[in-house]
């Protein structure tokens, strides 16, 4: 995602002299601006402000003591964005963004509680890597592999597995209750590209399972509710929302877009109507259900696999209005976003059977599946 541009650089040599304008400044991996008095210092190298904010400094008649103090070396434009906490990409570096300024106590717009842009939109970062910043910089979110330190200690899980799971797309369908559990966990563990598809709008009914949304989001849609978080929680990963439902007709041409299909919707026509397009368009396809305290996961990906159609020839629909668990959904859903992430890091997964969680004995069972040779969507063709 884009963050902005840099619409200024300034050097800071000594203390009370004012800044040398440049065109394009050195940064020093673990440090600052070469030249720059702050460029060794342990933190805070770096000094970020946005256009909006020094425009808004120069017109105030009641001047705070951050507007003598504060100094900025990088003038960003920017929409309003947070990016404290991320790692910014501009020009061949990258820059760990710090927290914001703090105020100071002595400050009169402090003490009198006067608004103050400075509180938003100030930063200080240091430099991920050595390189050049130039004025006209197009700045993004860069791929922050320290939230996946832990991950990589996980046996199987290296630097490699965590680089396929950095370059590949999941086509989430369904942001409801198994999909926020889906979304959930296919973010923290630091997917590429993600898509969300739901036409549906939040309601009260779905606020004791669906844990992306709160009472603020009713009436909202799902897929730009839960694209928001995704966007929040991971500004780097890329995420389209498609805020309508999947039909036969739009079906085709957004899934194609996608390494791998992830059905989290509650109606047997759509689970099946995403079986059969994944199965025409080749791509592996993990399906969810839940009911209750029970819950299934069928992972659809080779040509070999039995397919849902091959399961429920007729398209069989329970009768009535299945019942929801957040527990349920919780776990089912995470199963399978798991099966996702190993299928797309390349490690060994479940495949060709159905997983069966029952929530009152606590257990879960891989029941194999035969494929159908005479199936009406994958018999005697090859995906
Ligand atoms: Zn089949």
């Amino acid at each position: 995602m884009e963050v902005g541009k840099i619409s200024g650089l300034h050097i800071f040599e000594e203390k009370g002299k004012p800044g040398i304008e440049k065109d394009k400044v050195k940064v020093l991996k673990g440090g600052g601006i070469e030249g720059d008095r702050h460029c060794f210092d342990k933190d805070r190298q770096i000094s970020i402000v946005t256009g909006d904010t020094l425009a808004w400094m120069q017109k105030q008649e009641v001047e705070g003591l951050c507007f003598q103090k504060f100094k900025a070396n990088i003038i960003i434009e920017a929409r309003g964005t947070d990016i404290r906490g991320t790692r910014i990409k501009a020009g061949d570096t990258v820059l760990a963004v710090e927290g914001k300024k703090r105020c100071f106590e002595g400050c009169r717009r402090c003490q009198e509680e006067m608004d103050c842009m400075l509180k938003e939109s100030c930063y200080y970062a240091s430099a991920v890597s050595d390189g050049e910043l130039h004025v006209g910089d197009l700045i993004h979110y860069d791929y922050n592999w320290n939230r996946y330190v832990r991950q990589m200690l996980v046996p199987g899980i290296g630097r490699k597995e965590q680089e396929r799971l950095k370059n590949a797309s999941v086509l989430v369908i369904g942001a409801g209750g198994l999909g926020c559990p889906v979304l959930t966990v296919l973010s923290e563990a630091g997917l590429g590209r993600i898509g969300i598809v739901d036409g549906d709008v939040v309601e009260e009914t779905n606020l004791n399972r669906q844990f992306l949304y709160s009472p603020s989001d009713l009436g909202k849609n799902k897929a730009a509710c839960a694209g928001r978080w995704v966007k929040a929680f991971r500004p780097d990963c890329r995420t389209s929302m498609y805020t309508e439902w999947f039909t036969e007709e739009n079906g085709a041409s957004i899934m194609e877009d996608y390494d791998l299909v992830i059905a989290a919707v509650d109606r047997v026509p759509t689970r099946l109507l995403i079986n059969q397009m994944a199965v025409s368009l080749h791509k592996p396809f993990i399906d969810g259900a839940i009911d209750g305290f029970y819950g299934t996961v069928t992972a659809v990906l080779t040509k070999e696999s039995p397919c849902l159609a091959c399961m429920n020839p007729e398209g069989k629909e329970p009768l009535h209005v299945s019942s929801s668990l957040g527990t349920t959904t919780m776990i089912v859903g995470a199963l399978e976003a798991q099966s996702a992430l190993m299928y797309l890091a390349g490690i060994p997964s479940q495949n060709g059977s159905v997983l069966s969680y029952d929530g009152i004995y606590g257990t879960l069972e891989e029941i194999p599946v035969k494929k159908n040779a005479h199936c009406r969507v994958c018999g005697n063709r090859h995906i």
